[in-house]
């Protein structure tokens, strides 16, 4: 995507924040103004590590890792979560799209193949905000976006075009479950539709000759 139509699609992205229907929770919060919804993520991008990564899907993680951004927060909140204080409490740093920015160059010069926004979805604006930052200076690589699946049709139209790969959870069937585990009981229909998106965006998945992703749709099945 040029950078002069990425600029006007973060433009319109932050601009969905002063009225949060980032997911499929719409809360309805102004985000701008640091009004909290379920989420509980504010404006600027809130993260709790930056690293190159081994331990992802092996299309993704390849021989020379995946450039991963840990986002703090979550819209959903899962019994099992592994990540707890990072996901529930917020922990991670605050900091500028433009640091962010600057993080992902530095992830592309240490030789990463990608790099791959965990838990990106209540973070869409600030993630294209970084991108964006980052393209203006020479950023090539792939954007991978790894989400818990329970994304929204409005979201994801802001990332088409942005977004390389898709690596979403397929994490219930059970609205019951998803309810009583996550609460999250329109867990099911929603991720369904957002998977049919993801494909309808980027189709499925395909590599480069050293079988290393570079475009299409990841499913994890948790
Ligand atoms: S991203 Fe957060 S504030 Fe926005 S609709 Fe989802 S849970 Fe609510």
């Amino acid at each position: 995507m040029e950078v002069a139509v990425l600029r006007e699609r973060h433009g319109k992205a932050v601009g969905a924040l002063g009225r949060c229907r980032l997911c499929p929770r719409v809360c309805g919060v102004n985000r701008r103004v640091g009004e909290p919804g379920f989420c509980g993520a504010g404006l600027s991008p809130r993260v709790a590590a930056v690293s190159v990564h081994h331990g992802e899907e092996p299309p993704i993680s390849g021989s020379r890792g995946s450039g991963t951004v840990f986002f703090s927060h979550c819209n959903m909140k899962c019994i099992f979560c592994q990540n707890y204080p990072i996901s529930q409490l917020g922990v991670g740093v605050e900091m500028s799209t433009e640091e962010l920015g600057e993080r992902l160059l530095r992830l592309e010069r240490k030789g990463a193949h990608n790099v791959n926004f965990v838990t990106p979805t209540p973070h869409v604006p600030q993630l294209i905000g970084a991108v964006l930052s980052a393209r203006e200076q020479g950023f090539a690589l792939p954007v991978v976006y790894n989400s818990n699946g329970y994304d929204s049709l409005e979201a994801l139209a802001l990332l088409e075009g942005v977004v390389d790969i898709y690596l979403p959870d397929v994490k219930y069937v059970s609205p019951r479950l998803a309810g009583d585990a996550s609460s999250t009981h329109d867990y099911p229909g929603h991720n369904a539709a957002a998977i049919s998106e993801m494909f309808r965006q980027v189709g499925p998945l395909s590599a480069w000759e050293d079988a290393i992703a570079n475009k299409g749709v990841l499913l994890q099945e948790i």
